[in-house]
């Protein structure tokens, strides 16, 4: 092995302690947005720019975005910037604002307040985001410890609202700072991953959600000539939708983890309280997710012939609307820089072979995709994510520390 990574890598071992006392204090500032009744992030940056400190990087600085519910009036966006010694940039993108802990009861220690068990950190926050917060930290650490000037720049992202939508985080980022990216840059967001570290996440799918109103006529159950039952149409137009999108929608593509779209039928809101009633309206909804190929509204299309047609031999109407939709931007391509420097870091520092994949989801990396930016999203994680009893291990922060410095390094 090469020499100046090899002592990178003992460097980073010797982190653990650090690391734990990282996670302990960002644990301690719930950094809750303003739809969770919380005062956003600000807070919780000055904890990481106290950190920063020992760190000394060549540039730090901040992109506020003006939001007028928090105290502050802003959302911050926190930037440091290590040079390099070549050409070539690299950005780890993490977020600071977290989700809120849910049930309270479901927690087995206070989520604000860190628990160390062996291995394992628990609290809000400890693995989304904070492990990237922290992984991506303790790489640059390592240089600066081992008077090591990084081959590429070094450019790390604190960003806000990513649990909200991220128009004031990343959104607003690549709205008023473009010139901050560019598409030669390698940009990772360690916000997903599994838990062997393998999975680098270059592709999403489509996302529509549809909500179906069917409209019939109520009665008495034991005269249903005098009613049009909604049950009964929705009953039959859910399975006519599914094997309409089934039957048409047929593509597949390797490339995702479950490689053909998904037509999931999900909500259905109550109707009639009592048994001897038959309902005169019916509210159901699906939840889909195609391949990028297809167009959301030949999706859409589908569904409103479909549902329209049974609506009519039903004898009911129906009205189908899009309650949500988010139309995939082109994959980052497998061979992408990025990716290569994620795939051969992972192999260097584990000996593991990771594969590049399309996942169902969606995560920030989106943004990026949409302004032409290749970004991969990976990290070594046990998928605790939003979860009670939210954990991250201190080994896996020190492996994502050790294969961050590899591609620091420009191995
Ligand atoms: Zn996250």
């Amino acid at each position: 092995m090469n020499e100046e990574l090899a002592r990178l890598y003992a460097r980073i071992d010797t982190y653990i302690e650090e690391m734990a006392a990282f996670q302990t204090e960002l644990t301690a500032v719930p950094a809750l947005g303003p739809e969770s009744g919380g005062q956003g992030e600000g807070e919780k940056v000055r904890v990481i720019e106290r950190w920063l400190e020992r760190l000394r990087p060549d540039e730090v600085f901040q992109v506020d975005a003006p939001d007028p519910r928090v105290a502050s009036g802003v959302r911050p966006n926190l930037m440091a910037r290590l040079h390099g010694r070549n050409q070539g940039r690299v950005w780890v993108l993490s977020h600071v604002d977290v989700v809120p802990p849910g049930e309270p009861g479901l927690w087995v220690t206070d989520p604000w307040v860190l628990k160390r068990e062996g291995d394992f950190v628990y609290g809000r926050g400890v693995e989304d985001n904070q492990h990237g917060i922290v992984a991506s930290f303790f790489a640059a650490q390592a240089f600066r410890d081992e008077g090591l000037v990084p081959g590429r720049e070094v450019a790390l992202a604190f960003v806000a609202d990513e649990e909200t939508g991220s128009r004031l985080g990343l959104g607003y980022l690549l709205n008023t700072r473009p010139d901050l990216f560019s598409p030669d840059d390698l940009i990772i967001v360690p916000d997903a991953g599994k838990p062997d570290g393998t999975l680098i996440e270059v592709a999403e799918k489509s996302l529509l959600w549809l909500r179906f109103t069917v409209t019939g006529k109520q009665c008495h159950a034991s005269t249903p000539d005098q009613g049009r039952n909604t049950l009964r149409a929705a009953a039959r137009m859910i399975t006519a939708l599914d094997d309409d999108f089934h039957g048409f929608f047929t593509a597949a593509d390797p490339l995702y983890t479950l490689p053909a779209s998904t037509f999931e039928p999900t909500r259905k809101e109550a109707n009639v309280p009592n048994v001897n009633t038959i309902p005169g309206e019916d509210v159901f909804y699906f939840d889909t997710r195609v391949l990028p190929a297809y167009s959301l509204a030949d999706v859409k299309d589908r569904a409103q012939r479909v549902a329209q047609g049974v609506a009519e031999a039903s004898g009911v109407t129906v009205r189908v609307e899009s309650v949500n939709e988010v139309q995939a931007p082109k994959p980052t391509p497998t061979d992408a820089p990025v990716v290569q420097a994620l795939f051969r870091a992972i192999a260097a520092v584990t000996g593991r072979t990771a594969k590049p994949q399309g996942i169902g989801g969606g995560t920030v990396a989106a943004l990026f995709r949409e302004k032409g930016l290749p970004a991969a999203v990976w990290s070594t994680i046990d998928h605790y994510a939003h979860a009670p009893n939210e954990r991250d291990r201190l080994s896996n922060l020190v492996t994502d520390a050790k294969i961050l410095a590899h591609v620091y390094w420009g191995a």
